[in-house]
């Protein structure tokens, strides 16, 4: 029997089917598709181009009349699911995603059917959001007036900590008047190896990308501390008011810790506010092991992180923690009579979620987090993020054995930047590297990216995801071998023409 949405509508007039029976059968199909396609990731490419007769079927008309459930479930099988970036897969590793979990994906369906909207009111869907601030007040060494708001990703947490920051510095009414009002102009600290998007959270804000200082790093990729000291001092002079230093736990390209604790320490001798990019690296707080790494993300005055990424937790699931619920509501939160609060029934509850963020409409990302953190338990997560740095120490090990392979920067956390160079190979690296990555990927047995690291292109494998084993990144290495091999001896016979 198929479920089809095609049939007569329900007399009601609802988008309710009319026959629950046959919509179930369908979509246990549907969930047993996942639960085979995650059982059997390895079984497939990492990732495959699209035909361009896939992409073509996405250029459709609107489709005005009703098709079965089934038609649209096959072509999801079919044309959606070969074709998406495959961070589930374990042969993944260019950029920093998480792999997600079946128990993710079970709870997030169980979202979509409650449908809750968690911009506020009295209702436990929030309290849940709430079991998750408090959590993470504990894991991150937090007070109890700590708050905590789920957001997209952290591009968005960052937006919300230069936002907040820009309150403690301005107090509310900077938010009427405007950054263009002020005399002094604000400017924030991050280091050369930061995220975009600490950059653009100072565009967004109105602050200015150029009020955004890029401080220098040492040896390991991590911020210059007398650099910073340096250029807070060298501003102060120039009329400038300095009011935020970015810390980074993890960096995006080689996974860099700053040094939190001593930029802490220049925060609190400068009052300036410290905010910490953890995109990824923060939650090695979970790992009793790589914990002491982030000593000083305590005396962080907000925390940017990600769930989704190695905290496995599907997409998507930012996170910002800010260590004082008030100032965190002053860059936020409003007055308006549809928002108006009770003390009894549906409006009371107060604060809400709406009054930390932006969002009002929000969905239920709280209950997926929930779920990975109750089912597997912070310790087993803990467990698989140091597994990770392992595999990245293993990745690491077989550059260095390898003559043909060079390591491009330490190995902090779980990113790992090397790089192909045949012996006697006088041609352009660069190129040769980028077109292995690219074959690589083709190959479909591992999805490495690219970086540079002291202006060489690099070959960067960032092991995120739990299922990446030993075995899988000496996959990537062996093909990196075999594929450098292969072109660079085309490289001979008809050399690059040298820029
Ligand atoms: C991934 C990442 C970001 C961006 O986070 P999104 O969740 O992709 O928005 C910011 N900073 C660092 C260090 C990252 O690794």
């Amino acid at each position: 029997m198929t479920y089809s949405s095609a049939a007569p509508p329900s007399p009601d007039g609802s988008l309710d089917p009319d026959d629950w029976t046959a919509l179930r059968a369908q979509g246990h199909r549907m969930l047993d598709d996942m639960f085979d396609y995650l059982g059997t990731l390895r079984e497939r490419p990492v990732w495959q181009a699209a035909p361009a007769e896939v992409r073509a079927g996405f250029h459709a008309p609107l489709p005005r009349a009703p098709s079965s459930l089934e038609a649209a479930h096959d072509r999801f099988m079919r044309d959606i699911l070969p074709y998406a970036v495959g961070n589930a897969h374990p042969g993944f590793m260019g950029w920093v995603h998480g792999g997600g979990t079946a128990i993710g994906m079970l709870a997030e369906t169980l979202a979509a059917g409650l449908n809750a909207n968690l911009g506020g009111r009295n209702q436990v869907p929030v309290e849940v959001e709430r079991q998750i601030t408090r959590w993470m007040r504990e894991l991150f060494g937090f007070p109890e007036t700590a708050s905590g708001l789920f957001v997209t990703g952290t591009s968005m947490a960052n937006l919300v900590g230069v936002l907040v920051a820009r309150a403690a510095a301005m107090g509310r009414a900077v938010r009427r008047a405007g950054v263009a009002a002020q005399e002094t102009r604000l400017v924030a600290y991050t280091s050369a190896c930061a995220h975009n998007c600490i950059a653009q959270a100072m565009d967004i804000t109105g602050l200015g990308s150029d009020a955004l200082r890029l401080i220098p790093v040492d040896d390991e990729f991590r911020m210059d501390v007398s650099a910073l000291r340096a250029a807070i001092a060298a501003d102060r002079r120039a009329g400038l008011r300095p009011f935020l230093i970015a810390g980074t736990a993890g960096t995006v390209d080689v996974g860099a810790v700053d040094p939190l604790d001593a930029l802490a320490e220049v925060a609190a001798d400068e009052g300036l506010w410290f905010h910490v990019d953890g995109a990824f690296g923060a939650l090695a707080m979970l790992s009793p092991a790589l914990a002491p790494l982030l000593a000083g993300i305590e005396r962080a005055d907000s925390i940017a992180f990600d769930f989704h990424k190695w905290g496995q937790v599907p997409y998507d699931a930012g996170f910002i923690l800010v260590r004082d619920a008030e100032t965190h509501r002053a860059a936020f939160d409003a007055s308006v009579a549809y928002l108006s609060r009770e003390t009894r029934g549906m409006a009371a509850d107060s604060p809400w979620p709406c009054d930390y963020g932006p969002d009002l409409s929000r969905g239920f990302r709280a209950l997926k987090t929930w779920f990975t953190l109750t089912v597997y338990g912070a310790d087993r997560l803990g467990a698989a993020i140091a597994r990770t740095c392992e595999v990245a120490r293993h990745l690491a090990r077989r550059v260095r054995a390898e003559p043909e392979l060079e390591l491009l920067a330490p190995v902090a956390l779980n990113i790992v930047c090397f790089r192909y160079r045949p012996a006697g190979n006088a041609g352009d690296g660069d190129r040769l590297n980028a077109d292995i990555v690219l074959a690589v990927q083709e190959s479909g047995i591992a999805a490495p990216s690219t970086t540079r690291v002291h202006g060489k292109l690099a070959i960067r494998a960032a092991i995120v995801n739990h299922r990446t084993s030993a075995a899988d990144v000496d996959r990537l290495c062996d093909a990196v071998l075999r594929i450098g091999a292969g072109l660079a001896t085309v490289s001979e016979r008809e050399p690059h023409p040298i820029p």
